[in-house]
Formats: structure tokens, C-alpha cells, sequence
């Protein structure tokens, strides 16, 4: 059994906990991030693609813009097809950094290690231990069967939806508030072909339908399914048919996919994002409707009010920032939440009544109506795009 001490534990190798590591680091304050999978799994794993303007800022304010996304392209544009009419919403001067995620994460480690953090891949078994305690611990196994115990003053529960952190809480100690959305699934396409130059929404009866550039000669396309689809019920020229016909493009260039999935969508808060000396960063809080694409940047704004407030702790022994680390972040996740489930309903409601009714596809339309005729909210959606406002 090895016994070692550090300031903060941290729970996950993924874009939050990586940047909790990069941040502490920048701060002076020691930590040992422990992440269950291998480097290479993590660096492959495909996800988002947009840092939004906001996050792109805080990185690029802590210094490390040059280390994650130097030389990637930026976008604030976004075109939305309604009935096969385009419109173009945006404005690039807020535009966020195209890197897709796992080209973060690579960066993330690449900059981490060089800077001598002590990151651990493949670390099994982890548990957390005395969380309310003034020292917790969080116990390990290392690839070489070795265990570990180590002992902190904080730590960071960065693992995500499924990880242990959250499980470790005791029951009762937070609110959950969730929803399911209706049975709505998005299919995820990943496949090698060209993207159009900007993201595109498009909606019309056929249903929603939405492109995004991953990277020059790739694209991730999603489509409105039912929740319970399967990749199976989704064979390749099921795919291109359906996106040709609901982007209302019949030259939709084809190419290899490479990977498809099938998810529920859902939204889920937890509140407090902490308990005791845990504090829950990223999808290990919250998960946030995929539309909008503000997952991982919710999650890289946790990191960022985290890190501040352990800074002022070990620093200054000043605990205020930690004990206001839910409500600062929970308004920001509130405020998207309800942007991500606005922009939900505008798009998914307004093709076939049949599976809302006529009264909520009026609705719908009506959103979108806003969205496109009126600078107003065209202005305002562009501000909660990049992220300020
Ligand atoms: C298909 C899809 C598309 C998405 N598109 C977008 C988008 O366009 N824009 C956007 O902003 N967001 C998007 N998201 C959401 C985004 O990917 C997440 O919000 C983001 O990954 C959250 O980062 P995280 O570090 O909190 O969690 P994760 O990325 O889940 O990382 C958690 C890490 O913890 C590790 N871990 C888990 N359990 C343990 C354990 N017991 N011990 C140690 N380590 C553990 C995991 O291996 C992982 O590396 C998308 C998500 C999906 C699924």
C-alpha cells in the first residue's frame, strides 16, 4: 500500500478534470488526477466540437490558448434551413474555436504533463473516503495491481455522468431535477465527408436534422429519432436519404461512416455541486441537452470557478469561492439549460404535428419565426451561442 498527500485530488481525466489540473497548476496549487481508462482511449473519444467564444476567452485569460487551439479556425456563424430556406445567424466576432474534443483532451495532456502534473491513467477501483472529514482520501489500484491511498484537502469529482464521485455522496444529500424530453433520440453520424463551411440546423416536416465540422473531412451529423431506435434501424442509405431529404440538399456528398449511436435525450441538475470536500465539476453535475453545444463548456466554466476558489483557499484560507461554488455555477447551467430546451422545442416541434400536436408545432413555429425575423432575438441567441450576455 502506497500513502502519499497532495492539495486536491482529482476524479477524471476528461475536459474538465484535465483543466482543473491546468488551472490548479497555473494557481501553484499540487494535485494527482486519476482516470480510469487508458491515454489512448481518452484521446480518441469523439464528442464535441466548438469551444464557444466565452471558454475560448477564460482559457486564452489563464494563458493557455497557444498550448490547446493555436492555429484552429473560429466560427460564430451558424446557418438554420427552415422548410429549405437558410438563414444566417451570428456574428464571427464572437465566434468560438473549432477543435473537436478529443483534439482538446490530447492538448490538455500533452500541456499537463509537460508541465509536470501527476496524472495517472488506468487507475482502477477508486473510492472516495471521509469527504466530510478535514482530510479525505481517495483509494486506487494502479495498473501494476499496486493499491494507493491518498490523502488531500479537496477533491474533484471530474468523472462524468457514470463516474464514482457522485455516487459517493449519500443519498438525500442532493436534489435531482431531470428530464426526459418525450421520448426524443437523436441518432449521431460520425463520417468522412467534407462539412458545410458553417454548423447547420435544419428543420421542415421531414424532421431536424444538423451538420457540424469535425476537423476538415469529417462531419458529425445528428437526426431526430425516436428514443428507442437502434443503429440497426439505421443502415447507411436510411441515413444519407433521410439527411438529404431533411437538410434539403439532394447533393449531399456521401462518405464512410465511421460511427453512429443512438441517445436518449435528457437533462439532468444536481444541486449542491458539492458535498463536504467534494466538489462535482462537469457531467458529473449536470447533463445539458446536446443542441447548443454547451456540455463541455459548462464544464470548463466549473473548472474555471473551481480552480479560482481552491486558489483563494489554499493561498489565502479564504473558503468563500468554495462555498459559493454551486450557486455560481448551478446560474450559468440554469441559464443554458433553459436555452438548450427553448432551442429544443423550436426545432423538434416544428416538423410532424403528429408526434406533438398542431397547438405546440404552432409554437414552434413561431419560435423559429422570432428567431429569424427579429434582430432582437437573433442577437440574443448569438450572445448565448458564444457564451456571454
Ligand atoms: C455524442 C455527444 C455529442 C456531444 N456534443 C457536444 C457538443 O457539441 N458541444 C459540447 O459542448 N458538448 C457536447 N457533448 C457533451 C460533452 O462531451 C460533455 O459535456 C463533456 O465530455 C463533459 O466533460 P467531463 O470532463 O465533465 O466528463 P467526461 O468527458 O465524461 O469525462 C469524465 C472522465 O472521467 C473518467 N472516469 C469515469 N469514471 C471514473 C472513475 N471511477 N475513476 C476515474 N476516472 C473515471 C472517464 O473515463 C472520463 O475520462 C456531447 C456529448 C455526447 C455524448
Amino acid at each position: 500500500m502506497v500513502t502519499e498527500n497532495t492539495a486536491v485530488v482529482v476524479v477524471g481525466g476528461g475536459p474538465a478534470g484535465l483543466t482543473v489540473a491546468a488551472l490548479l497548476r497555473r494557481c501553484g496549487v499540487d494535485c494527482v488526477v486519476l482516470e480510469v481508462r487508458s491515454r489512448e482511449h481518452i484521446e480518441k473519444r469523439q464528442r464535441a466540437g466548438i469551444v464557444e467564444y466565452q471558454a475560448a476567452e477564460m482559457l486564452a485569460g489563464w494563458g493557455l490558448a497557444d498550448r490547446l487551439f493555436a492555429g484552429a479556425p473560429r466560427s460564430g456563424r451558424l446557418e438554420i434551413r427552415v422548410d429549405g430556406t437558410v438563414h444566417v445567424l451570428g456574428d464571427d466576432a464572437v465566434g468560438g474555436v473549432l477543435v473537436p474534443q478529443q483534439v482538446l483532451v490530447r492538448n490538455l495532456i500533452d500541456t499537463v504533463l509537460d508541465e509536470g502534473v501527476d496524472l495517472r491513467f488506468d487507475a482502477a477501483e477508486v473510492s472516495l473516503h471521509d469527504l466530510d472529514a478535514d482530510r479525505p482520501t481517495v483509494r486506487y489500484r494502479d495498473a501494476a495491481g499496486e493499491e494507493h491511498t491518498l490523502t488531500c484537502r479537496y477533491v474533484a469529482g471530474c468523472d462524468g455522468f457514470h463516474g464514482v464521485s457522485r455516487a459517493s455522496v449519500p443519498d438525500g444529500a442532493l436534489t435531482t431535477s431531470s428530464f426526459d424530453h418525450g421520448g426524443i433520440g437523436w441518432l449521431t453520424v460520425l463520417a468522412d465527408t467534407s462539412p458545410y463551411p458553417h454548423p447547420m440546423l435544419s428543420v421542415s416536416d421531414a424532421g431536424y436534422a444538423a451538420q457540424f465540422a469535425r476537423g476538415p473531412a469529417a462531419s458529425r451529423f445528428y437526426l431526430q429519432c425516436g428514443s428507442e431506435d437502434t443503429p440497426a434501424d439505421w443502415p447507411a442509405s436510411r441515413i444519407w436519404s433521410e439527411l438529404r431529404d431533411r437538410l434539403g440538399d439532394p447533393g449531399l456528398p456521401t462518405g464512410a461512416i465511421t460511427e453512429t449511436e443512438v441517445f436518449a435525450l435528457r437533462s439532468v441538475v444536481h444541486d449542491p455541486m458539492s458535498w463536504g470536500r467534494l466538489f462535482l465539476v462537469g457531467d458529473a453535475a449536470h447533463i445539458i441537452l446536446p443542441l447548443g453545444g454547451k456540455g463541455m463548456n459548462l464544464a470548463l466554466h466549473d473548472a474555471d470557478v473551481f480552480a479560482r476558489a481552491v486558489r483563494a483557499a489554499v493561498h489565502d484560507d479564504d473558503e468563500s469561492g468554495l462555498r459559493d461554488y454551486t450557486g455560481v455555477c448551478l446560474r450559468r447551467v440554469w441559464r443554458y439549460m433553459e436555452f438548450c430546451n427553448w432551442l429544443l422545442e423550436a426545432t423538434h416541434d416544428s416538423g410532424d404535428s403528429s408526434r406533438v400536436g398542431p397547438f405546440r408545432r404552432g409554437l414552434a413555429r413561431a419560435r423559429l419565426a422570432s428567431l429569424t425575423e427579429s434582430p432582437t432575438v437573433a442577437r440574443h441567441f448569438t450572445d448565448l451561442m458564444a457564451g456571454i450576455g
